[in-house]
């Protein structure tokens, strides 16, 4: 008899594929209803109203989970609603520490939103385990945030050591998953507690779906999230979920081409007499080479890089033509961002300048496109400003 499959990619590839005999559907139905009618008093079909559960988005769900090997998956509209709801798990006078170097909406939320309301937020180099072991030693800490590579430095966290540390303290783990996904790597086999998703990136993949997804390990922190998820309401709609589905069904191809394609583009950057520093886990150079090949499958498809000057950023900013100028990142088109300017405009200059996210970095979310191509259009947009 055929082994169930065990490969992620068959998995992946199955995501949400119907098993409904009635029609034979191969594809998961949308099932765009607000509600649900009841067979009589005392009567559900599982089913009462779409913020509480939707079929089509249950099926997202329960993929993700799977894929990550967690208890239970919540869907929500954004990645950054998906993060809102985890901090809803936190109470005034709460500590969180968190990675330095974070996505800025991320940081943005901590510090608006977070901080105002009486959590306490601490940032530290998360890639230096002796100073995030002093940090968890120093005060009581109700959790750990993790990006891993961050962003957009690059830096690697090893996620079995600190959820090693947190956990002696009870301190719950999360990780923001989203530049890795589950296929490169899997934080709840590391020790983490919750992995979030901004499923808009690679998951959709193709840069036109909105999503925030949600995976806790056990079920009491599930009970939690599902409890807020439905309070709160910030749920993905069914037509999203299905979206998302689907581009969860090629993520193993579309990760593989636009590794390989980044892996080339780290390299090539790298000789580049205009480029000062390439960041990419993939290169041997990498301070976090050898952590992340031993925690994930493969360094991802985002490389930062520092050019000479802002001037030479700015005008490969101006003069690219194949790659586009655009936030964002994981779809199947080569992206370019300045973060300094865009994603990472509401840390404060000095933090910025701490963090090395100077005006002359540039973050490049690497596609699917013909190698020779992307790299034609780097070159050209570089010549300008020899
Ligand atoms: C984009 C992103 C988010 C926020 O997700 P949205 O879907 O844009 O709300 C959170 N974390 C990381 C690492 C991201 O790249």
């Amino acid at each position: 008899m055929l082994k169930t499959p065990h490969h992620i990619d068959t998995d992946l590839c199955r995501a949400g594929l119907c098993t409904d005999e009635k029609t034979g559907a191969i594809s998961t139905p949308i099932y765009q209803t607000a509600t649900y009618r009841h067979l009589g008093p005392g009567q559900s079909t599982g089913f009462d109203y779409s913020r509480t559960s939707n079929p089509t988005r249950a099926v997202l769900e329960r993929e993700i989970a799977h894929l990550e090997g967690g208890a239970a998956g919540f869907a929500f509209s954004t990645g950054m609603a998906a993060i809102a709801a985890v901090i809803g798990l936190f109470k005034p006078g709460d500590t969180i520490v968190a990675c330095d170097d974070l996505y800025g909406g991320t940081y943005r939320f901590f510090e608006t939103f977070a901080r105002p309301h009486g959590i306490k937020i601490v940032y530290v180099d998360m890639s230096d385990l002796k100073e995030t072991q002093a940090e968890l030693l120093l005060e009581e800490v109700a959790a750990v945030f993790i990006e891993t590579p961050t962003n957009p430095i690059m830096k690697i966290t090893d996620i079995a050591e600190v959820s090693a540390m947190a956990k002696r303290s009870g301190t719950l783990v999360i990780v923001d998953n989203t530049f890795m996904t589950p296929l490169l790597q899997r934080p709840i086999e590391l020790g983490a507690d919750i992995v979030i998703h901004s499923g808009t990136k690679f998951l959709g993949g193709h840069n036109d779906t909105l999503c925030g997804l949600v995976v806790a390990a056990t079920k009491p922190t599930a009970d939690k999230i599902a409890f807020i998820q439905n309070a709160s309401g910030a749920v993905l709609s069914p037509m999203d979920s299905w979206l998302i589905l689907r581009g969860i069904k090629t993520l193993s191809v579309r990760m593989q081409r636009s590794q390989d394609n980044a892996q080339e583009i780290a390299a090539w950057l790298t000789s580049h007499p205009l480029v000062e520093t390439v960041f990419y886990p993939g290169l041997e150079t990498h301070p976090g080479f050898a952590l992340n090949k031993k925690q994930a499958k493969g360094p991802g498809a985002l490389i930062s890089f520092k050019l000479k000057s802002t001037a030479h950023a700015l005008s490969v900013l101006r003069h690219v033509k194949i790659i586009s100028f655009a936030e964002s990142l994981g779809g199947v088109e080569t992206l370019i961002t300045h973060p300094a300017r865009q994603t990472h405009t509401d840390i404060p200059q000095e933090t910025r300048d701490c963090l090395g996210i100077s005006d002359n970095l540039l973050r490049l979310s690497v596609g699917i496109e013909h190698i020779d191509d992307l790299i034609a259009d780097l070159s050209h947009s570089l010549e300008y400003a020899l």
